[in-house]
């Protein structure tokens, strides 16, 4: 049947790499989507990939006929991946009876191959395999590649050379890290591109699958009471905070060699902030809004040194081994000097946002575990209460909270009359409180992700030309940083973080919330 088949974004692809959605409406209960999470052994698999799948599953979001493969070295039977999934399934939605019926239906569907991320000759023995399962249908797809990231380029050619589909579609997903800076990450992007087009490859970024970050552009653009009032005109500031209570325990030999500025500035915070900060685009299509926050990361000016706060955390000064130093992980250097905390003021230099600082804070072992944006709003010209009271009568700027997690909420706080005879004002909050308003549970990002990679939708994906305008702005500070050795402020574990965020954060008139 391939030979019906319209080529899809035939434009955007580069000559002859074509990508074929074979789904002919006739043809849809004969085509069957193979799902292969390679790196099915290791953690984010487990604990996210599998799950989510399950979830998918048991929502009745996959197609009629699919199969999921495990690829991995280690050796396991299908028994032993299904026991080892089953253990980190959950009736997360639906709680109905069946929902033990569904676990054994999705186990069913799940198969395993052992073999090396390098070699050609095991990757046909998966294709083999795939194939057996695919009898002889249509098939799509879709490579998850779960291994660490120097496995990347090894792993997409043999999954291209030796199991890519025949008729239907072929999308590999990668996990961030894309590269440690621009030059890796242009040299990692050509790797992928030998054997991948870019329609093919859907670089996951996890937080892009958070309810409220989709939510940020429906806020945005149908509501007609906000965005006239986003640009310079009516904001101060912006803060992008995401902060962690707990440390890097268990991770630190990723972690030593990333930071907190690659591992969360340059990629969750940043793709925040281009959705936050962008114009409004042409449509919904995922090109679309792709081109716009790319012509946003583009006008940014790239993070001076002086505009940055670095720390890492230290152990409880008590002794209180439950709260150890960053440099006491077992796989970190004592003389490490990699930040385990961030603050960085960033500017927009277009008609919009010129001269507002965006203030990013990220940084594990803090005293909470939250991401949020809040942007706060100038002062009323005029003010008639300040006037009238004189600025002893208590106002606090509006402020907008987006609270991404937990708890997802959106608030405005606002002044309002205190009840009484008197004046008094106080500062309240209009609060959308998703779990008050909303009975249903907020599914996984990866739920969101994986779904829309299934069905080709790639406005949550990062296209390249965006990464490259990413690393573009942090790259110079991760030089600077590196090159002059600067010593990160040293705070305790639990605390709020390095005493310079507040110097910072009044250097640009910013009420850190
Ligand atoms: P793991 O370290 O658990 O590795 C996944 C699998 O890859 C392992 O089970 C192992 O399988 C194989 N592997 C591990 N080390 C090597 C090696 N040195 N050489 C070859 N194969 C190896 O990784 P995660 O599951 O935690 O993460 C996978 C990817 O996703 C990484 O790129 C990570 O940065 C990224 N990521 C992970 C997140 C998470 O929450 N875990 C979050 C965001 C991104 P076997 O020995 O059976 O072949």
């Amino acid at each position: 049947k391939a030979s019906n088949v319209q080529p899809l974004n035939a434009v955007s692809l580069q000559a002859g790499q074509k990508e074929y959605i074979p789904l002919l409406e006739t043809e849809k209960g004969e085509s069957t989507l193979s799902i292969v999470v390679i790196g099915a052994s290791g953690d984010l698999a487990r604990r996210k990939i599998f799950p989510a799948l399950f979830a998918l599953f048991n929502e009745d979001r996959l197609p009629e006929n699919f199969t999921i493969f495990g690829y991995a070295r280690s050796i396991m039977t299908d028994e032993e991946l299904r026991n080892m999934i089953s253990k980190t399934l959950a009736c997360r939605v639906d709680k109905r009876e069946n929902c033990n019926e569904k676990m054994d239906a999705f186990l069913k569907r799940c198969f395993y191959q052992s073999g090396q991320y390098s070699s050609e000759e095991h990757f046909v023995g998966l294709n083999n395999k795939l194939k057996g399962e695919e009898a002889g249908r249509t098939s799509n797809r879709l490579f998850y590649l779960a291994v660490p990231p120097n496995m990347f380029l090894d792993a997409a050619r043999c999954a291209k050379r030796r199991a890519s589909s025949e008729n239907g579609w072929t999308r590999v997903i990668i996990e961030k890290p894309f590269g440690r800076d621009t030059e890796s990450s242009r040299e990692l992007t050509r790797g992928l591109r030998q054997y991948l087009c870019e329609d093919q490859i859907f670089r996951i970024n996890h937080h892009m699958g958070e309810e409220l970050v989709e939510n940020l552009l429906v806020l945005r653009f149908s509501n007609l009471v906000f965005e006239p009032l986003w640009s310079r005109n009516y904001i101060r500031n912006v803060q992008l905070i995401f902060s962690e209570d707990s440390g890097t325990e268990g991770q630190g030999r990723y972690f030593d060699n990333y930071g907190i500025i690659r591992d969360i500035m340059q990629n969750h915070l940043l793709q925040i902030l281009a959705l936050f900060a962008m114009d409004t685009p042409v449509s919904l299509d995922a090109e679309d809004i792709r081109n716009e926050k790319v012509k946003v990361l583009r006008s940014m000016i790239p993070v001076q040194l002086e505009d940055v706060v670095v720390g890492q955390y230290k152990g409880d000064c008590n002794g209180n081994t439950s709260y150890p130093a960053y440099t006491d992980d077992m796989m970190v250097s004592k003389n490490s000097l990699t930040p385990t905390f961030a603050a960085a003021t960033l500017f927009i230099n277009n008609a919009r946002w010129d001269g507002v600082p965006f203030l990013m804070i990220a940084g594990k072992a803090l005293h909470s575990k939250r991401a949020e944006i809040r942007v706060q709003f100038r002062h009323v010209p005029g003010n008639l209460y300040n006037r009238k009271f004189g600025t002893n009568l208590d106002q606090a700027g509006n402020e907008l909270v987006i609270r991404i997690q937990p708890d997802e909420a959106i608030y405005l706080k606002v002044n309002n009359k205190v009840p009484g005879l008197g004046m008094r004002l106080d500062s309240s909050y209009l609060n959308l409180l998703y779990k008050a308003r909303y009975a249903r549970e907020i599914p996984d990002a990866y739920e969101r992700l994986l779904i829309d990679a299934i069905e080709g939708e790639r406005r949550l994906f990062i296209r390249s030309d965006e990464l490259d305008a990413a690393w573009s702005v942090f790259t110079p500070l991760l030089k600077a940083l590196e090159e002059n050795k600067v010593a990160p402020e040293l705070y305790s574990y639990g605390s709020g973080g390095p005493i310079g965020v507040h110097y910072l954060a009044a250097r640009h008139n910013v009420r850190l919330g």
